[in-house]
Parts: structure tokens; sequence; C-alpha cells
């Protein structure tokens, strides 16, 4: 059994348009999921607008084996920090009531943790002062509300980590999804109380740093993820990516840490319900129904 550590099952990619209207194409991939022994999942809410952030608090509402974070994505602290939407977000709140929407939301009692937020200095799709000024705010957050970080970073790791620290660390720690640094990123995180999550780019024949890095990360500190709808693994590179897909991922992970399946699983799932303090397993669970904001 698996744990997808971070996907976006929020997002619009999984409500498939129709001639009829928008078909919500979730149910469909939660259960190819869990055929595949992919059974619980964070899903977060951290796209270009808030819609995203509430329909992760409502799947996680619904089903009890899943868990949302709540944050802004660096590509669009732009819309927070100069109330400007991001290129490809059309937020309906911006600014100052952007961010107080997300920041209620973080006190959801099924929301545990913030993020995604950090620094991507590969795309620069918001500048970096914008989403410098983001990160600090919610590593505020994240301390206030008493929950873990969950860290994008591209190309910007030694920045990230000063800022960080300079505004008092994360005492809850919290993990570095959709990890592309190398064994020297990964320690340096690691020793600042930061989990390292990998996600299908491990898979790729140029990421040999990343698996360096993914053989040197003890265990207990390691986390697996899908990311999707982007970034699916090989053999399926292209498609759009689900939860069901982390199987592929974590059979090459297994492999390059000359692990069993068995072995992986077992200390990937203990690291994933350790960082996002999750409660025992209760499959049984589902339930209730609350309505998706982009699946009427
Ligand atoms: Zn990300
Ligand atoms: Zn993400």
């Amino acid at each position: 059994m698996w744990i997808d550590s971070h996907c976006h099952l929020e997002a619009d990619d999984f409500s498939v348009q129709t001639e009829s209207g928008p078909v919500d194409a979730r149910e469909a991939v939660v259960r190819r999921a869990r055929q595949a022994g992919v059974t619980r999942f964070v899903v977060i809410g951290s796209g270009c607008s808030e819609r995203e952030a509430h329909n992760a608090v409502a799947l996680a509402c619904r089903d009890a084996e899943m868990f949302a974070a709540v944050g802004v994505h660096p590509h669009d602290a732009s819309a927070v920090v100069s109330s400007k939407p991001a290129q490809h977000g059309k937020p309906q709140l911006l600014g100052e009531a952007l961010w107080n929407d997300i920041a209620a939301l973080g006190k959801h009692p099924r929301v545990v943790a913030v993020g995604e937020t950090g620094l991507d200095y590969h795309y620069n799709h918001s500048s970096p002062e914008e989403q410098v000024t983001l990160l600090r705010r919610f590593v505020k957050l994240a301390q206030q509300v008493e929950k873990p970080l969950v860290l994008h970073i591209r190309e910007a790791h030694t920045q990230a980590m000063e800022i960080i620290r300079s505004e008092g660390g994360s005492p809850q720690g919290g993990v570095v999804h959709c990890f592309t640094g190398g064994p020297r990123e990964a320690e340096s995180w690691l020793s600042l109380g930061f989990a390292i999550s990998l996600s299908g780019i491990v898979t790729f024949k140029s990421a040999t740093v990343i698996q360096e890095a993914a053989k040197q990360i003890p265990k207990g500190r390691l986390l697996l993820e899908t990311d999707c709808p982007y970034l699916a693994p090989i053999p399926l590179r292209g498609k759009r990516n689900e939860p069901a897909f982390l199987v592929h991922t974590a059979a090459f992970v297994a492999r390059i840490r000359s692990e069993t399946l068995d072995e992986l699983s077992a200390h990937t799932r203990a690291a994933t319900c350790q960082v996002f303090g999750l409660p025992a397993s209760n499959p049984d669970a589902h339930g209730g129904s609350v309505p998706l904001e982009n699946a009427e």
C-alpha cells in the first residue's frame, strides 16, 4: 500500500469537458489508484486561484483517506503580493482577500499542511521578489497554525533555506516536494528538519543527480508522490498523470535503493504519516458528499 503524498486531484484537469458539460473524472481516478495499491492521498490545493484550495478541502471532507494542504504556488505569488493574476491564473480573489481566504482555510481540521509554497527560479512566472515575500508569509502561517510546510523549490535551494531559517524555521517540519536537487541539497534540507519527496522526475534518464540523492535519503525521511496531473513517470511519460502511476516511481526507487517494494512501501508510508500527522488508516470510513466548485 502506498500514499501519494502530493497530488492535485483538486485541479480542473480531473474534471473532463464533454458535450453535455464537465464530468468529474475523480471517482474513476481514485478507483484505479486503489486498485493499484495507492490508498491514501494528500491533495495539494495551491493552484492559480482560491478555488483549488477549497476543492482540496472538500475532497478531504468527503473521503477519510484524503487529506488537504492549502497554499499559493510560487508561480502565482503575484496574485497575493501584487494583486495581479499570474499568467495561467483566474483567481476571483486577489491580494489580501486571497491571502485571508487561504490563511483561514489553513486552520481547517482536514488541512494537514501549509503549501505548496516556495521559490521557483526556473520559470519565474512571478518575480523572485514576489515569491520571497509570499514564502516568508507562509512560513509564518505554518508556525501560527502549527502545521508542516510543503515546499516547492526549484533552482533556489540555498535562498529558500536562508529564508526559512531567518523566519524562525518550521517547528512542525515539512517536506520538499518533487525534489530536483542532488545529495548536497538533500542533506541540507534533512538537517533543517524537512523530509524529501520524489516524483516521477526521478525515473527520467537525465535525472542522475536526483537519483544519487534518492539512494542516500534515510528511511523515515523519504516520501513518494505523483504531483499529478503533471510529470508522469517512465514508462507513462507524457500522459496525464494520476495517483495509480505512483507504483512506477516506487518500482524505480526501490530498484536504485536496493530495497524490496514492501520495505519501500512500509518506510515511505510511515514517513508520510509522520510528516503530516496522519491518523491510523481507516479504509472503511468514506462518506459525506461535499460539492466541488468545478464539478457541478
Ligand atoms: Zn510543486
Ligand atoms: Zn504540486
